[in-house]
């Protein structure tokens, strides 16, 4: 491989305050105490954050509640004139955004900058579209909002689960209050600021940062009438025994384990950018990453020697380079746990291989990984890792390959590669998930709905469908 010379984003381009306070009313307020936030690929500090307290919470609900009554009477016509401000703002700030995000997830530039960013806006954008055409949407002639909306969401896209959220609940005609999660709070705090830039009515959107009690706290509060989440499946089910019997309404989008399945006819080359861009996109931290491979047999060998060509060619390091493809892992505990399963496919007898590369030694860092010689009974072939390591197992008819690929607790999506459009059509329909990419992978789309079966979760977001969870 030859050698890049290095090609580094500015970084004075963001301006991070020492301190952040919580968003409420409209207003940065203290919480009771604080925490630091750091940048994964350097373990820098970038900023102390408020840790908001029951009792902020309650402030948070409150002023959301107060704005509820104005907000919903708006025409959607009006609503939709700050949606668009706000998709506008996220365009104008884009490169801003981009870098902060890669700063504190560790995420490559090139991803935030055309990835991330590009989508948030776009939600937004698709979000203000809806404001004034809620009657048309299916969900009878005068839906109306649910009230406040309690939104929880994960570090591995933060200001893109942001957008997911915020855009739907705010075109309906709800308020919220949304709690980013611990180790990546910046992004949220910088829309806070996108918020007031947009003239948008104080309490309409409030931001509490602080940890997992912080966020129990709010999906529990008896005065939010909707509760949105995504991130483990593990919360997600205590999310889910909290709210049974209250009356709120609930979306929950959780883990997957994603089969990313290639026919013996596939194209191979374009096949093989899937699968590289199906794990290692946003370090594997990716619910629905293609984290196994199920590859026909006759062409198994052939297409791991593509991958591992491919493999080899991928860079590792400074999320800020614009040549990075794999940045840092964003947290030291979810690099223990990668860590920690890839240790146990060793252990239980698969075998595992990485590309030659060369780690920095600061940061949480973790080479891409694929292990071969995998079983459906193996570990690493059924628990989300939520990181750049992919399972690789094989099958030899069609019909295998869909047993193996719905063989699993979760359904959030699979990948289809053949040159086959009916054997597309007839194996897309047998697999038991919400997203069926075919012959392409983490694409998405703000009029494309989302979401999973079984322990992946229910509800969708995006689309018309993500309106549906905002509207009674
Ligand atoms: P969590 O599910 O714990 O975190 C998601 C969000 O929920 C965070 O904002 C978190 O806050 C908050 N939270 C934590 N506990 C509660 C609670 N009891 N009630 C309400 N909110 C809560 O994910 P982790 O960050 O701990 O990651 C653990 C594993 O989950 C990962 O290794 C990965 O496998 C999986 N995961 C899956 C995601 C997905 O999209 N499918 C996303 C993130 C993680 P805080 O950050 O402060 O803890």
């Amino acid at each position: 491989m030859f050698e890049y010379a290095p090609a580094p984003e500015s970084r004075s381009i963001v301006e991070i305050a020492p301190t952040y306070g919580l968003f409420v009313d409209g207003e940065f307020t203290d919480g009771k105490g604080t925490f630091k936030t750091i940048n994964p690929a350097s373990e820098e500090v970038l900023a102390e954050v408020a840790m908001a307290a029951p009792e902020d919470v309650d402030r948070a609900v409150a002023a959301a509640r107060r704005a509820f009554g104005p907000w919903s009477a708006l025409p959607g016509a009006e609503r939709a004139k700050y949606l668009f401000r706000i998709a506008r703002i996220v365009q104008e700030r884009s490169r801003e955004l981009a870098v902060l995000e890669s700063l504190d997830n560790g995420k490559p530039i090139k991803e935030s900058r055309d990835v991330d960013l590009p989508l948030v806006a776009a939600h937004f954008f698709y979000y203000a579209g809806w404001a004034d055409k809620l009657s048309y949407a299916g969900f009878g002639p005068d839906p109306k909002p649910l009230g406040v909306a309690g939104q929880v969401i994960p570090w591995n896209f933060p200001l893109l689960m942001l957008a997911w959220k915020i855009a739907p609940a705010l075109a309906a005609g709800n308020t919220v209050v949304l709690k980013p999660a611990e180790t990546t709070p910046l992004s949220a705090l910088f829309f806070a600021d996108v918020c007031r830039q947009a003239d948008l009515p104080p309490g309409v959107v409030n931001i509490i940062t602080g940890a997992g009690d912080t966020g129990r706290y709010l999906v529990e509060h008896p005065d939010v009438d909707k509760v949105a989440f995504t991130g483990s499946t593990e919360v997600g089910r205590q999310i889910a025994r909290s709210v049974a019997g209250t009356g709120k309404r609930l979306t929950l989008e959780l883990g997957g384990k994603a089969a990313n399945i290639v026919f013996d006819d596939a194209p191979i080359d374009q096949a093989v950018e899937g699968i590289v861009n199906g794990i290692f996109f946003n370090q594997g931290h990716v619910c629905c990453a293609g984290s196994r491979l199920l590859v026909q047999e006759s062409i198994a060998s052939s297409l791991l020697d593509s991958l591992k060509r491919r493999m080899a060619t991928l860079r590792v390091g400074d999320p800020l380079d614009k040549n990075t493809d794999i940045g840092a892992i964003n947290s030291r505990a979810q690099l223990e746990k990668i860590t920690e399963l890839s240790e146990i496919g060793s252990s239980e007898g698969a075998d595992r291989w990485s590309p030659p590369c060369e780690l920095p030694d600061r940061g949480f860092w973790f080479a891409p990984t694929i292990f071969t010689g995998v079983t459906q009974a193996h570990r690493i072939a059924r628990e989300e890792i939520f990181g750049p390591v992919l399972s690789v197992i094989t099958f030899r008819t069609p019909d295998e390959a869909v047993e193996k690929a719905n063989n699993t607790p979760y359904g959030l999506s699979a990948g289809i590669w053949t040159d086959k459009g009916s054997r597309i059509l007839a194996v897309a329909d047998k697999l038991r998930a919400g997203v069926v990419w075919a012959n392409t992978f983490n694409k998405f789309d703000p009029t494309s709905p989302f979401g999973g079966y079984k322990e992946s979760g229910y509800g969708r977001e995006g689309g018309r469908h993500g309106l549906e969870a905002y509207l009674a």
